[in-house]
């Protein structure tokens, strides 16, 4: 049997890191396996349907590198590949028709009015809410006749059987159980003959032979009615894998307090896509052993679904930043730059610094986040006109930096004309009677240091201060970079 897997995002909004890990496991599973990922749009909820959601994901998820073999982006032998499409070439009636003929689905002609009160009155009598059959579940084939003769608009539902225990055996918790009579029966095609999410994802799983399916946890009260859907084909169900939960450090419901949580705005700040697949895949997965860091080609080889943890992930902003460090520090002066300028040149990353919705968000990190995309407009501007001097500015810097977005701040004392002074770090740094001597030492210095190379300066900064005394370089050191940086 050869692997298939599908990416089955809803075009609702913007790409996040829970989704995003969902079609990194898709990813990292197929590769593994010689086997296909499948992009695939869910766009039956018309109400929820956002067009440029669409592009957002695909841009995304070009941006990290996940690949696809078939997709609505890149066509493939199950077209077509977005669900509004499948619905229009007539593939999900004929299915919900056997479903009914076969007594395994029934016609529900309940008002939105209706359905109002069945939900008030199970609240009231602290009864299990949903819908479990109301009068039409098992009502005789001439009264739904009467019901379409009379005009009324029907919702099919799926015929959940009562008095069962449903169960998987979960590859990652175990054996799951759930009672049926507790399980609602789940509209399957809405009145205005869109299927909905529960029927057309399974079916479409079934028609392009999906083997497994990842996805995130909170599918997993869902699951004994896909299960139950696959059943009643007379289908082989998938594997169904369920990713933990992400959350916080401090264990609560992942959100900007935290960091980010759409993908492209960690694009937009900086961090490249190779430490943030690397940093999502150990978020509830974890291959066993010490390794962290992997690359691309050691995230396939170590990945498996035994890895995968049942308990909450959680989200380390501090070591997404130390991993995008790390890959920072590993460029070659040519990579790093054009990685800079790659960076500067994303559409999301213009669009995130002069975003309005940045403001309410983030007031706190408003100002700071100006200062940087000035002090990067100002870095790649001059890049232009002084390619060799802004390369060697952007190296020094390339052992602090733990984000793209970084280098503008870091470098920006290198290319103003005069230099700003920091009145507390003047205070600090200056406070010592060495200074005026010192300082005075280091312009002689300077003029006298040939060739003038950081190896070079560092020695003469060392003489200087074992000669003067100094056990310690701090001291030394802190006045020099305020008189030089500001
Ligand atoms: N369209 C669903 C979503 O956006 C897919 C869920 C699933 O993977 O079954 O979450």
């Amino acid at each position: 049997m050869s692997v298939r897997v599908r990416f089955a995002p809803s075009p609702t909004g913007k790409l996040h890191v829970g989704a995003l890990r969902a079609a990194l496991y898709n990813h990292l599973f197929a590769q593994k396996h010689g086997g296909v990922n499948i992009l695939r749009i869910e766009d039956t909820d018309r109400t929820r349907y956002n067009a440029d959601s669409e592009q957002e994901f695909i841009d995304t998820l070009r941006w990290t590198g996940i690949e696809f073999q078939e997709g609505p982006h890149m066509g493939g032998p199950f077209e077509p590949y977005r669900q509004s499409e499948r619905k229009g070439a007539g593939i999900y009636s004929p299915l919900v028709k056997e479903l009914i003929d076969k007594g395994a689905a029934y016609y529900a002609f309940e008002t939105p009015e209706e359905l109002d009160e069945m939900r008030q009155f199970q609240q009231i009598n602290k009864m299990a809410t949903g819908y479990f059959g109301g009068e039409w579940r098992d009502a005789s084939p001439e009264k739904v006749e009467e019901a379409f003769a009379a005009g009324k608009g029907a919702v099919v539902r799926l015929k959940i059987p009562r008095g069962k225990t449903i169960t998987y055996e979960c590859p990652i918790r175990g054996r799951l159980e759930w009672e049926s009579d507790v399980v609602d029966d789940p509209v399957i095609l809405k009145k205005d003959g869109m299927p909905t999410y529960h029927f057309a994802a399974m079916v479409d799983d079934h028609l392009m032979e999906i083997t497994h399916i990842f996805r995130g946890d909170e599918w997993i009260p869902s699951l004994p009615k896909h299960l139950i859907l696959f059943e009643a084909f007379g289908w082989e169900p998938p594997i169904f894998v369920h990713c933990p939960v992400i959350v916080g450090n401090d264990g609560k419901k992942l959100s900007k307090r935290h960091g980010a949580t759409r993908v492209l705005d960690y694009a937009a700040q900086g961090y490249l896509p190779e430490p943030l697949k690397n940093f999502i895949a150990l978020i509830g997965w974890a291959p066993g052993g010490d390794q962290e860091l992997m690359s691309p080609d050691e995230l396939v080889a170590n990945f498996g679904i035994e890895g995968i943890q049942p308990s909450p992930g959680k989200f380390d902003l501090e070591k997404l930043k130390w991993m995008n460090g790390n890959a920072i520090r590993a460029f070659s002066a040519d990579e790093l730059v054009s990685a800079i300028e790659s960076y500067w040149a994303l559409p999301s990353t213009q669009d995130y610094f002069q975003a309005d919705a940045l403001d309410e968000e983030m007031p706190e990190e408003k100002e700071h986040r100006q200062a940087q995309f000035a002090a990067l407009g100002k870095l790649m501007e001059r890049l232009q006109s002084d390619r060799e001097f802004v390369t060697a500015a952007i190296l020094l810097e390339q052992e602090r930096v733990n984000t793209l977005a970084d280098f503008g701040l870091a470098t920006e004392f290198f290319l103003v004309d005069e230099v700003e002074f920091d009145e507390k770090a003047v205070g600090k740094a200056f406070k010592h009677d060495h200074t005026v001597g010192l300082l005075s030492a280091l312009v002689e210095s300077v003029q006298n240091t040939k060739p003038r190379s950081a190896a070079n300066y560092d020695k003469m900064i060392h003489d200087w201060a074992s000669s003067n005394g100094f056990e310690k370089l701090g001291p030394v050191v802190a006045p020099i970079r305020v008189a030089m940086t500001g």
